[in-house]
């Protein structure tokens, strides 16, 4: 059920273990031979790999713009957690060479995107090991059956965007978030292009017709938190009141009004920052930001200390619930991050959440009003929202509408079941206990059970688990707030709107 916790505290046992243990111990036959294809997602079984962690990745990649070409040498930083004759990672560009601890290593495909790789020695259990790989090649023409490509090619650049599906595109990984790791990732373009990814700008530097941008994401990072976005980019660096670096870039193709509405919008990310932390505790990274570009992929996403937002969220005027969205997320998702994609409801759930408290803290609707909004909106016999349950969506339904308003309707249920007091305790205690690693449903459960005292089995089972629209709604309504609440609050509608946009119609 939580396969990383159990090898984590596994290895932690072992490690003090072997000091008393002869090196010439023998190893049984399980802890040697290949690392398992996939990490042991239940949903995505070939996501990820096992038998190592990888610590470090350090991408340093070039990028010709137009042409499309991206060639790139990844250095990963890994520890064996098994003694490993071959293991895997997640990459579909063509590879030129691997080398493992500096010596040249046999690899193939295998499957839709496995990078099969056999060490000229076996690597022992609990060591570090140090893989190379240079490739090659021109992303946006690969292509996997069953998946929108992620990697956009456009006529000024490239960006590299997508959940949970992006690495493969362009770097080569251990592909799940169970397995998070630090980054430096350096990219040369052309001179006068721009390029922002994720962390602290170490450096810039431009010489011979070509300029290079090294990032540092100096806090472990799931890996489809990464991006690379490559373009004819308005940047503005900044400091945020807490002396952290801001960066926001707009594509220069945005134009009159959306542009406007875009930085109305994406320039009040420290502000935005500055009230989360005062409700979900101290921001977890060294930098933030948000990118705004002028591309149809129809979602905003996390990445990590940067989100990059759709310009259609800013259309029809500022949107500062898709920034809150995004940032809080920052807390919930990727600090935070997921050991299972199942539990996407520890993402999705919370930032609509962190959406609703916006709106509660403008005197625009409360969290509760919104919350009995869309459960008073959404009818018993709704063909999907009350079927596909946010505790356990499916593959498809991953981001379906239900993982985002029932998953906030769920915290709202626990909010009236335990009073802001320890609710908000509870908020802080997850991004604090488990700041820069992983949890799960039935963890986030135990802390909630432990914060407030109380036994909430069954909230958690209706909200999360249960199919079929709850009898009550998530919040409990007096008689005099039913009065004088005629109708859904303020922001409704701009919330509807929001996920609609997300998701389509609900
Ligand atoms: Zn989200």
């Amino acid at each position: 059920m939580f396969p990383r916790s159990i090898r984590r505290a596994a290895v932690a046992a072992a490690l003090s273990l072997t000091l008393a243990v002869p090196l010439s111990a023998p190893v049984s036959a399980a802890d040697r031979g290949p690392g398992a294809p996939g990490i042991g997602d239940v949903y995505f079984p070939d996501y990820g790999n096992g038998g190592y962690d990888v610590k470090h990745y350090n991408l340093k990649l070039g990028y010709q713009p137009g042409a499309d070409r991206l060639e790139g040498k990844a250095t990963l930083l890994a520890t064996a957690s098994q003694t490993l004759t071959r293991f895997n990672l997640d990459f579909l560009l063509d590879v030129q060479e691997v080398k493992v601890n500096g010596r040249t290593a046999a690899f193939a495909r295998t499957g839709a995107h496995e990078l099969e790789i056999t060490p000229a020695r076996a690597l022992t259990r609990f060591l570090p090991f140090v893989v190379e790989v240079t490739y090659a090649g021109t992303p946006g023409s690969v292509e996997v059956p069953g998946i929108v490509r992620p990697w956009i090619k456009r006529a000024d650049g490239a960006l590299a965007l997508g959940e949970p599906e992006i690495a493969w595109w362009w770097y080569p990984s251990n592909d799940h978030p169970a397995d998070k790791a630090t980054f430096d990732i350096t990219v040369t373009v052309p001179e006068g292009k721009q390029a922002i990814s994720n962390g602290v700008l170490v450096s810039q530097r431009t010489s011979r017709g070509k300029t290079t941008f090294h990032y540092l994401m100096d806090k472990p990072m799931a890996t489809y938190l990464a991006t690379l976005y490559i373009g004819d980019i308005e940047v503005h660096r900044a400091r945020s009141s807490t002396g952290l670096p801001v960066t926001t870039a707009y594509d220069k193709s945005l134009t009159s009004p959306r542009l406007e509405f875009a930085k109305a919008s994406v320039e009040r990310t420290a502000e935005i920052i500055d009230w989360e932390s005062s409700v979900f505790g101290r921001y977890p990274f060294s930098s933030m930001g948000g990118s705004v570009v002028n591309e149809n992929v129809g979602f905003a996403l996390e990445t990590q200390s940067h989100p990059v937002y759709d310009s259609i969220f800013f259309e029809s005027g500022p949107d500062v619930s898709v920034v809150v969205h995004e940032n809080a997320h920052q807390w919930f998702g990727d600090s935070v991050a997921l050991e299972q994609w199942r539990d996407i409801w520890l993402n999705e759930g919370f930032a609509t959440y962190a959406e609703w408290l916006w709106s509660e803290k403008e005197g625009t609707g409360t969290a509760a009003e919104l919350a009995n909004a869309i459960y008073d909106d959404i009818p018993a016999d709704h063909p999907r929202f009350w079927v596909r349950v946010p505790g356990d969506p499916t593959p498809p339904f991953l981001f379906y509408a239900s993982v985002y308003w029932r998953g906030g309707m769920t915290l709202q249920a626990l909010r009236g079941e335990v009073g802001d007091e320890d609710f908000f305790a509870i908020l802080k205690a997850w991004a604090r206990t488990k700041q820069h690693g992983n949890g799960d449903t039935g963890e986030f459960i135990s802390l909630s059970e432990k914060i407030s005292g109380k036994q909430l089995d069954s909230l958690f089972q209706t909200w999360l688990f249960e199919p079929g629209k709850p009898a009550h709604p998530p919040a409990a309504v007096t008689a005099q707030a039913a009065r004088a609440q005629a109708g859904p609050p303020a922001s409704y509608e701009s919330h509807k709107r929001f996920h609609e946009l997300l998701h389509g119609p609900i």
